[in-house]
């Protein structure tokens, strides 16, 4: 049995409810087809007590992206967005933890496009404040769609099909995570981050246009380098290249900037400290309310 958490509230059809009320019919084409977009938000503890979300209106941004490249009514405005986040955090944020809230716009009623209505859910889950390991990945067979076939840039469930086929993969295979290749068989990301490298004291990252989403968290690192003198592009990047990087790193979210020990068992040599510096700025940013972090910060009794 995997222990997954199942928190007393959830915030569905405009309000804060009982976990159990949040229900949609199988008939839905949120069911029927998959038909969602969503994003995945980290709210990390203040030094005055307050809560901040990272980059709060800029996931609300890229949210409204993915429900117009879909097609989905997205009838939410900033203020009632951003109350409802907070609101379900205030529901259940606990002291000696962070928080991960998903926000999904799901697709409730309509059919090919015609008479659709949608519902944005949140649901907040508990999340270590410890900050994450170094992990091993590996380069999967699995890769990313091109964008006229499945973008990568709609963050919507579909595009997790194959991140989900990827990590069953590397837990074959002894890999906590895999990295994708895009149909260039040129790096693009992992199932939920992006990836860099440092090779020549300077880190690089594939632009969105190697099949990467459009990642919050690169661009508050790519900020937080430009302050910091650390030399940091944004180009194409060979499989090979990750076999000998000096530093690599996945980036993300969820990942925050996580230092990647070994790519297909090819040992980073530990010849550089970019991408480990870049790990303390983020952390330092996120917690500590650096601007490069634009949190949405809330007290909450
Ligand atoms: N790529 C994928 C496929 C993701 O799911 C994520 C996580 N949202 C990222 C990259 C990183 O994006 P962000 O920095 O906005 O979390």
């Amino acid at each position: 049995m995997v222990d997954l958490q199942r928190p007393e509230f959830i915030y569905f059809d405009r309000q804060i409810r009982p976990w159990d009320d949040a229900r949609i019919h199988v008939s839905s084409e949120a069911v029927f087809r998959g038909l969602n977009v969503f994003e995945g938000l980290k709210g990390y503890w203040q030094p005055d007590g307050s809560l901040g979300v990272v980059a709060l209106q800029r996931h609300y941004e890229r949210f409204q992206r993915s429900a117009k490249l879909l097609n989905m009514p997205f009838d939410y405005s900033w203020e009632e967005f951003e109350d409802a986040v907070h609101g379900i955090i205030g529901a259940l944020a606990q002291k000696d933890n962070n928080i991960w809230v998903r926000a999904t716009l799901y697709m409730i009623e309509g059919h090919w496009g015609l008479g659709q209505r949608t519902d944005l859910c949140l649901q907040a889950f508990q999340t270590p404040i410890e900050r994450p390991d170094p992990i091993e990945v590996g380069v999967s067979t699995w890769k990313r769609a091109i964008d006229n076939v499945l973008p990568a840039r709609i963050k919507t469930s579909s595009n997790y099909q194959v991140a989900r086929l990827a990590r069953m993969e590397g837990r074959k295979r002894g890999y906590a995570e895999m990295i994708l290749l895009n149909s260039q068989d040129r790096v693009a990301e992992t199932g939920g981050s992006c990836v860099a490298i440092t090779r020549e004291g300077r880190v690089s990252t594939p632009p969105p246009s190697e099949g990467v989403l459009e990642s919050i968290t690169i661009d508050i690192v790519e900020k937080l380098a430009a302050a910091n003198d650390i030399a940091f592009e944004r180009r194409p990047i060979d499989r090979t290249e990750l076999h000998i990087a000096d530093e690599t790193a996945i980036i993300g979210t969820l990942a925050e900037v996580t230092k990647v020990t070994a790519v297909d068992d090819y040992a980073m040599p530990g010849t550089a400290d970019l991408l480990e510096r870049l790990a303390d700025l983020y952390f330092d940013a996120v917690s500590t309310g650096n601007a490069a972090a634009e949190l949405s910060c809330r007290h909450y009794t």
